[in-house]
């Protein structure tokens, strides 16, 4: 019997990767990585001989690779030279390469083989290799301003999925779609306008998404994404701080992006990347120290959010060295920031009494206590006193609110939505043939359980879980059950589901 062989660097078997080569050692490698190895061996020579980046090393700079193959159009570099985000502490940019250079990150001047370990090799011949970087071709624009579905169809989709947020759908459809229209108008030619908006620039239109923990601002842009079929990297805000501490750089989020892009920098220059928890990197009131988290994480996202070159580690968490790194461009990424603000409705209803002090202030401060859609009159100096800075705010120019999930709504959401919880049972009970019923009472039972744990519609899918634990161990076990309905005497721990045998 023949031993199997795999390769001694990508670890595909013999059959798969065809026949292998003896490189001594004991080590046996495949054509592909062979193939792989001999081009990295021509681009380290080709340095070596590059005199600039002798000095370059000489003055203990980041080589530049420049990969050839994937080099940008010329149009593509940046015309005004401008660098792209420096970050603190982050010297590898003295030289930024613009639009589709491929360099190694780390400082470590020339590559010295003795850096090199086996896990960097295999990153760069198969991590680092699948960067797809933009193409020249303006006919196959991957936004195509035919394709984008109108706002009334966006909407329409959502609420196959969204319960409620009636306001936050619409808003939240209008300006995806006025997104990728601009998006759309840079791929287009200056005749294609009249000629009085051929040098209007359209805004960019990130949002800011205000709702209660668990009320679907996360799951809007997540389905939205799904919907309109592009990448999305959602992150949480209090996960980052600025360059060069500890936790992920603000950076980060655009690799994530490209992740979830496959690597393609195209596709993910058009995707969303949503920042939860936006709300825990406000400003500290009466804070004099360094704030590593809050203020100055704001700052550092101001640039991203506007529009920056930014290279990023591709297959990687964090630029080290022998990672390649990609530049992706934010301009056309759409950025929706999401957090739940507590108290910026005091805050708005401070503002409200003060603009009506004068006359009927007692009936007033009663209403307004009262109102829970309170957080709809938000404006942006609400939002710059709760201590988000007038920057950052200012580029987020759509700014939606979400509404508390009422009882009403959590039922609902149990049983309407096309991947509903309850449809989900539902279907694998059907493996089962069995039909799995929950009376209304039932329902709205589990709702209010839900309502106490004040953690939105969260909270629903551990009460189902809860509840159909015992239900999918015990049924399968007896082939005559045609039907079990859930009650809200069984919820309440009165009594056990209803059994129908089939008949
Ligand atoms: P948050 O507002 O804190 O981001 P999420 O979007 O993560 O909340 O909501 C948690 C889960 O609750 C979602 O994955 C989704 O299944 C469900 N959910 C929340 N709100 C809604 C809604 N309005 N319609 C349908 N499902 C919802």
């Amino acid at each position: 019997m023949s031993e199997i062989k795999y390769c001694s660097l990508c670890g595909r078997s013999e059959e798969d990767a065809g026949p292998f080569m003896d490189v001594g050692g004991g080590l046996k490698v495949c054509g592909r990585c062979m193939d792989n190895a001999m081009k990295m061996a021509e681009k380290l020579t080709a340095l070596t001989k590059n005199s600039d980046n002798i000095e370059n090393f000489m003055a203990g700079i980041t080589p530049v690779v420049k990969n050839e193959e994937l080099n940008n159009t010329p149009e593509q570099t940046d015309p005004d030279g401008e660098k792209p985000d420096k970050k603190e502490g982050d010297d590898s940019d003295k030289q930024p390469e613009k639009g589709g250079s491929v360099r190694f990150a780390g400082g470590f001047g020339l590559p010295n083989v003795g850096f090199l370990n086996m896990a960097d090799l295999q990153n760069m011949m198969f991590g680092g290799g699948g960067v797809k970087k933009k193409t020249k071709d303006k006919s196959t624009p991957v936004i195509d301003i035919k394709d984008i579905p109108l706002p009334h169809k966006i909407k329409a989709l959502l609420d196959e999925y969204v319960i409620g947020q009636e306001q936050a759908k619409k808003v939240m459809s209008v300006a995806v779609y006025n997104h990728y229209k601009r998006v759309a108008a840079e791929g287009m030619k200056p005749e294609d306008f009249d000629e009085r908006l051929r040098d209007v620039e359209i805004e960019k239109s990130n949002m800011l998404l205000i709702g209660p923990t668990g009320c679907g601002k996360t799951y809007l842009v997540k389905t939205l994404a799904k919907l309109l079929d592009v990448p999305l990297a959602i992150t949480d805000a209090t996960s980052l701080t600025e360059a060069g501490y500890i936790g992920d750089d603000i950076e980060s989020v655009v690799s994530k992006l490209l992740a979830a892009a496959d690597n393609d920098v195209e596709k993910a220059e058009t995707g969303i990347i949503f920042i939860d928890e936006i709300d825990k990197i406000a400003k500290k009131k009466n804070s004099h120290s360094r704030d590593v988290s809050g203020e100055s994480v704001q700052q550092g996202m101001l640039k991203i959010l506007e529009g920056a070159e930014v290279e990023v580690p591709v297959g990687a968490n964090s630029k080290n060295a022998m990672v390649p790194l990609a530049t992706v461009d934010t301009r056309n990424i759409l950025f929706v920031c999401g957090g739940a603000f507590p108290e910026l409705d005091e805050i708005i209803k401070r503002r409200l009494r003060k603009q009506t002090s004068i006359g009927f202030n007692a009936e007033l401060k009663d209403t307004l206590d009262k109102r829970k859609d309170i957080l709809s009159e938000v404006t942006v100096e609400d939002i710059k006193k709760f201590g988000m800075i007038p920057e950052f705010v200012g580029r987020l120019p759509v700014i939606c609110t979400m509404e508390g999930l009422t009882e009403e709504m959590l039922v609902e959401i149990l049983k309407e939505p096309k991947n509903a919880i309850i449809k989900q049972y539902q279907k694998l009970l059907s493996m089962d043939e069995v039909d799995l019923v929950f009376t209304d009472e039932a329902l709205m039972s589990i709702a209010k359980k839900a309502l106490l744990k004040d953690t939105g519609a969260r909270a629903l899918r551990s009460i189902i879980e809860d509840i159909m634990l015992d239900i999918m161990y015990e049924i399968p076990k007896d082939d005559n059950i045609g039907r079990v309905t859930i009650t809200e005497e069984y919820l309440e721990g009165n009594g056990a589901p209803v059994i129908e045998t089939r008949g």
